[in-house]
């Protein structure tokens, strides 16, 4: 009988990915952006400033984007339906660049948005 090893295991395919509730794979998606957006503003300045000039519209304070994967805790509902940010100023690189590609808007979509983001992108 052949030791088990992880490398093995994938090339045997004995390793097989479970099937995940829809839920759960939207949430890990929704998780995966979130990595991919930091690493994005940490890593990819020239892509990130790319993608601005890209970008057209504005905010319409729907507060989508704070609640991919969890519900920012700086996230403030205010009467008339909209939401702010209490660290609007001090926020981080990763917020403050929402949305930074199409992906971002597929990301925010995926939550049942009712209406578009306010931002949109150019073709390059
Ligand atoms: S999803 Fe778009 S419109 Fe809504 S708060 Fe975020 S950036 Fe603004």
């Amino acid at each position: 009988m052949s030791r088990f090893t992880p490398l093995r295991a994938l090339k045997t395919s004995q390793l097989k990915t479970p099937k995940l509730p829809p839920k759960v794979r939207a949430k890990m998606a929704q998780g995966m952006g979130k990595l991919r957006r930091f690493a994005l503003t940490t890593i990819q300045e020239k892509y990130i400033a790319r993608m601005q000039k890209l970008r057209q519209g504005a905010c319409k304070r729907c507060g989508l984007c704070c609640k991919l994967f969890f519900e920012c805790p700086f996230l403030q509902n205010i009467a008339d339906g909209n939401s702010r940010c209490r660290i609007h100023g001090r926020k981080p690189d990763n917020c403050s660049f929402f949305p930074i590609d199409e992906r971002d808007l597929q990301d925010r979509d995926s939550l049942g948005a009712l209406v578009p983001c306010g931002f949109s992108f150019r073709k390059a």
